[in-house]
Formats: structure tokens, C-alpha cells, sequence
């Protein structure tokens, strides 16, 4: 009898676990929060609770927002100075007239306010450094602010397009060699990035149903989950990356590109979860296999890539290859804001083969974007993104907010002026901190020595973390007797710890992904003694079942 009620609950736990299984890692987090205590909604009140889990950084950058409210006031003043005086609140349009040395004396009155000296610094970089029209861009940067009028041209507005290629530019091609230029558009972050750039590869018959496409493995979970989508029905090949070969692929896993049946290839660079960018030679390895297949098409996801060291992309290493996604969300802190971009070179493999479709493809998009331009064959796969993005008739009201152009803007020329990564070097520093803090009271040492580490997310891999303290014989008696994310609600329910299942992220080992980015040290010092203290205990389990004499302390 109490056998039989002992597996009804434990088929129940089963079934329970089977559920939950199938949940992405963002939604096992809010049953983990549920778990914590801190019911379906993370309130920031919740104290007590320590959300490992999300990657939204808990710092932002300062001086660039500064900049952008200041800039707002000058651009108010702007619009009720080109009016006559209306009580009711009616404004008008910026002037170019006269607009810098107004600018000027408004800088002047506004001496020592936060974000003056940035402004002062931006426009004249813009003029000295990059040798455009100071005038020009103020009137685009305050017409831009106050939003009074559509996004023109759709794709992003002009100045603004420069500047961001310029930072774009510096981050992620850095001294890399680069020949031509490339073309961006202005999103609403990485997310809508990914959404519009699959929208329109199938729409444009660049991939369809049955298609094989690669991802480097593990990924950012949404790139496993759209291939699966009724909408795309992808065929999927996993590039694996190994946690003991520091998280890089094998060229045996890279050589999977060579099969001509994959039409394309999705990387997140650094990586996430792992945190880790991809070693110079994996690149080039990339590179030459793209030489030997020119109609190979690559996505390189770099959210990441301003926190690693001596970052270069994919897309400065394959630039007619590659679709480049970039999300401002991370490095300065800026989620709500929803910022992001798209680029491709101007000689790129997406035009090339949309002019190689078959004919009767050809006629159907011909049809397709003619209400849009007199050459729809002519247009370019970056405008068919635009275009697709809001379904080809609103074309004309399409593009990203014009004040998220402006505060996009300034977050790129704060990076750009930086010449020192006073920044850069301070985000690194405090991640890097809390990394060590975490693995310090962890007790087990990990290789800090790696120079292609990001630290943004650590993954704390039980097999792998385990066996290197304890031995293999303790890790198969663990994973055998535990299920499947019981630690994970184990930490949740008794220390309050929220962290994401690596097996989410596609890690071929149970693990647990870490954000360092946002919580506070003393934070990362209490998830690593309640992480202690979970394993000593199954240790003890271990030694009790088995009559082994492990030592739980054993730190290695
Ligand atoms: C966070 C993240 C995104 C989403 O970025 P948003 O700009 O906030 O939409 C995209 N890709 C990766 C790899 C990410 O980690």
C-alpha cells in the first residue's frame, strides 16, 4: 500500500517534471520564481529572492541618457521658439536656421547640468572626427526627439545610419581588414531582429519548409524554437559546442557547413549561455569554408560582443555572408528602450541569390513589393525587411520610433567617444567580479585564464563541474538519481535561487545558466554557498548510499 501511494507520487512528480520539460527556460523561470516564493510576477520589491535567471543587466549606462533629456529640453525650446506664443500648447517644427549657434548658447546657460559636456562632446565629434555637418545632424537629432514627423527614410534616418555603422564599425570589425560598406536598419532590439530576418527569408524563398539550416549549439532559445514554428518547419542541424574544449566547436562540427544541403547558418557570438566568443581560428575556419560556398548565408548574433576582449565578428570576417544582428539592450542597459540593428554589406549573398531565384518566384515577388518601388526586382533584401516588416502596405509608416533613432544615436557616440573603454572596462570589471565572487563560494575553481571568456552568463555544468570535484562515479549516481531541473527547483525552493536550465539553451549536460549581469556581488557570494550546500548534501546521499567516503568539502 505504501509502495503503491509512494510511485502515485512519484509518477505524479514524473508527469509534473514532463511538463515542464517541454517549457522554454524563460517559462520554467516563472514556475522557479513560483517555486521561490515570489509568485507569477517578479517584483523588484522581492528581496528576499535572489533571480539569477534573467539577462537583463541590473546597470545602465548614465551619460548617454543625460544627453538625451537635455537634448529633449533644447529641442522643446526649438519648437516653442519657431511659433508665435500659443497658450494652448501648440509647437512647431525645429529651424536649421541659426539651430548651432543656439545650440551653443544653450550649452553655455546649461554649464555643469549632467549630460552638457556630453552633448558639447557629441556634436563636435560628429563635425571633427567624422566630418559631417553639425547643423544637419542637430536638426535630425532634435526633429528626431521630438517625433514629429515618420521615420524617413523607413529603413533609419541618415546622420543617424552613419554614426551607428561608425560604432558598429568599432565593435564588432575593430582593426580587422573590411573592403565596401554596409547598410543598417533600425529595430526594436535583437528580438525584432530575429523575427523580421526569418519573416523574410521565407517569404523571399530563401529558406522554406524542409530547408536545412545549422545553429551553433548551445543558443539563446528562441533560434531552437522558430525553425520548429508551423510557419518554418526547418530541418535543423546541431553545431556543438564542447564545455571541455572551453566551449568552442571542433572543426568537425564546423564542417558540417560544407554540406550543401545546409542554406544557412545562425550563431550567437559570444556565445549564450556559455559566454563565450568564438577563437580566431574557428572564424577563419568559417571563413574558408564560405569561400568554398559562396551561397552559404550566415546570421551572427552579437549582443554580446562589446563585452568580450578584442572582439571581431563573423560578419567582418565573411561581411557578403553575413546578416549582422546587434542589440543595445545589454551593454547600456537599455531593454525597455527596445534598440537594435540589422546590417548587411552592400555586395551580399541575399541579393545575389534573390536574383537567382526561379522565374516563376521572381514574378510572385515582383508582385509582391511592385505597390513599393518601379523595380521591385531591384530591391534590395535589407529594404524587403522594411518592407515585410509591416506587411509590405504600411512600407511607408514603417521604421523604428525616430526618439529611439536619437537615444540609439547617442548611446552609440558615448562608446565611440570613449577612447579610453573607460566604460567598456568598468562593465567587464564588475561582471568579472561577480563571477569570481560566485565560484569562490562554490568551491570549485574554474580555468579564468581563457582569454575568449565574456563572463556575461556562466554556466555551471554538473557533469562537467562535478566530476572534477568529486569524481565520475558521484556525477552517474547523481544524474541517476535526480530528475531532470530537481536542482534547479531545490535551490528555488529552499534558498530562493532562480536560475535557467542550460538544457533550454540545448547544453548536452544538465546545468544551470548564472547571469552576472544582474544582480549585486554579495548576491552571486549567497547563490554560491546555497550551490555549496546542495552539493555536500547529495555528496552525503552519495556516500550513504554507496558506502563511499567521499569528502564533501573536497574544494578543488
Ligand atoms: C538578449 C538577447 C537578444 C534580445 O535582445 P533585445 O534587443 O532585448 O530584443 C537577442 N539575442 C541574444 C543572443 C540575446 O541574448
Amino acid at each position: 500500500m505504501a509502495k503503491e501511494k509512494g510511485d502515485k507520487k512519484r509518477s505524479d512528480a514524473q508527469a509534473a517534471q514532463a511538463g515542464l520539460a517541454a517549457l522554454s527556460p524563460f517559462e520554467l523561470k516563472d514556475e522557479l520564481i513560483k517555486a521561490a516564493g515570489g509568485g507569477a510576477v517578479e517584483r523588484p520589491a522581492n528581496a528576499a529572492m535572489l533571480n539569477a535567471g534573467r539577462g537583463n543587466p541590473n546597470f545602465l549606462a548614465t551619460i548617454p541618457r543625460h544627453g538625451f533629456w537635455q537634448l529633449g529640453l533644447f529641442a522643446m525650446r526649438e519648437s516653442e521658439r519657431s511659433f508665435a506664443y500659443m497658450p494652448e500648447g501648440v509647437g512647431g517644427f525645429p529651424r536649421r536656421d541659426g539651430l548651432e549657434e543656439r545650440f551653443d548658447l544653450f550649452l553655455r546657460e546649461n554649464r555643469g547640468v549632467p549630460g552638457i559636456d556630453f552633448l558639447r562632446g557629441a556634436v563636435s565629434y560628429v563635425r571633427d572626427q567624422l566630418g559631417l555637418s553639425a547643423g544637419d545632424f542637430l536638426y535630425e537629432m532634435c526633429e528626431g526627439i521630438l517625433a514629429s514627423n515618420y521615420p524617413v527614410p523607413d529603413r533609419m534616418l541618415k546622420l543617424s545610419e552613419i554614426i551607428v555603422g561608425q560604432y558598429l564599425r568599432r565593435e564588432m570589425i575593430g582593426k580587422h581588414p573590411f573592403v565596401g560598406e554596409f547598410d543598417i536598419f533600425a529595430v526594436e532590439g535583437g528580438t525584432a531582429a530575429m523575427t523580421y530576418i526569418f519573416n523574410t527569408m521565407r517569404e523571399n524563398h530563401l529558406i522554406k519548409a524542409g530547408d536545412t539550416i545549422a545553429l551553433g549549439m548551445p543558443i539563446f532559445t528562441p533560434y531552437i524554437e522558430i525553425p520548429r514554428l508551423n510557419d518554418y518547419q526547418l530541418k535543423v542541424v546541431n553545431l556543438e559546442a564542447d564545455v571541455a574544449n572551453g566551449w568552442q566547436y571542433s572543426k568537425k562540427e564546423l564542417d558540417k557547413l560544407r554540406d550543401p544541403k545546409v542554406k544557412a547558418f545562425f550563431l550567437v557570438n559570444p556565445s549564450n549561455p556559455p559566454s563565450v566568443k568564438i577563437d580566431d581560428a574557428s572564424l577563419e575556419h568559417i571563413a574558408d569554408i564560405v569561400a568554398e560556398r559562396p551561397d552559404l548565408i550566415l546570421l551572427t548574433d552579437d549582443v554580446y560582443g562589446t563585452f568580450a576582449d578584442n572582439f571581431v565578428s563573423l560578419f567582418a570576417l565573411a561581411p557578403k555572408n553575413t546578416i549582422l544582428v546587434y542589440s543595445y539592450s545589454k551593454y547600456f542597459g537599455a531593454t525597455g528602450w527596445r534598440l537594435g540593428a540589422v546590417a548587411t554589406h552592400r555586395d551580399n549573398v541575399l541579393d545575389r541569390l534573390l536574383g537567382e531565384l526561379p522565374a516563376d518566384a521572381k514574378k510572385q515577388l515582383h508582385t509582391r513589393y511592385e505597390s513599393i518601388t518601379t523595380e521591385p526586382d531591384k530591391l534590395k533584401f535589407i529594404d524587403r525587411l522594411v518592407a515585410d516588416s509591416r506587411t509590405v502596405a504600411l512600407n511607408h509608416t514603417a521604421g523604428l520610433s525616430t526618439p529611439q533613432q536619437v537615444q540609439m544615436v547617442l548611446f552609440s557616440l558615448f562608446s565611440l567617444m570613449d577612447t579610453p573603454d573607460a566604460y567598456k572596462n568598468a562593465l567587464k570589471r564588475l561582471i568579472r567580479k561577480r563571477k569570481q565572487a560566485l565560484y569562490e563560494e562554490v568551491g570549485i575553481s574554474f580555468e579564468d585564464d581563457d582569454p575568449n571568456q565574456v563572463d556575461y552568463y556562466t554556466i555551471v555544468d554538473i557533469e562537467f563541474l562535478g566530476e572534477r570535484a568529486y569524481g565520475r562515479e558521484f556525477v552517474d549516481w547523481l544524474l541517476k538519481n535526480t530528475e531532470p531541473s530537481e536542482l534547479l527547483f531545490r535551490l528555488a525552493r529552499e534558498a530562493r535561487v532562480v536560475l535557467l536550465p542550460g538544457r533550454g539553451f540545448g547544453t548536452q549536460h544538465p546545468s544551470g545558466r548564472v547571469s552576472l549581469a544582474n544582480l549585486n556581488e554579495s548576491d552571486y557570494r549567497q547563490i554560491g554557498r546555497a550551490m555549496r550546500k546542495l552539493i555536500e548534501e547529495y555528496v552525503e546521499r552519495f556516500n550513504a548510499a554507496t558506502g563511499s567516503k567521499l569528502d564533501k568539502t573536497r574544494v578543488k
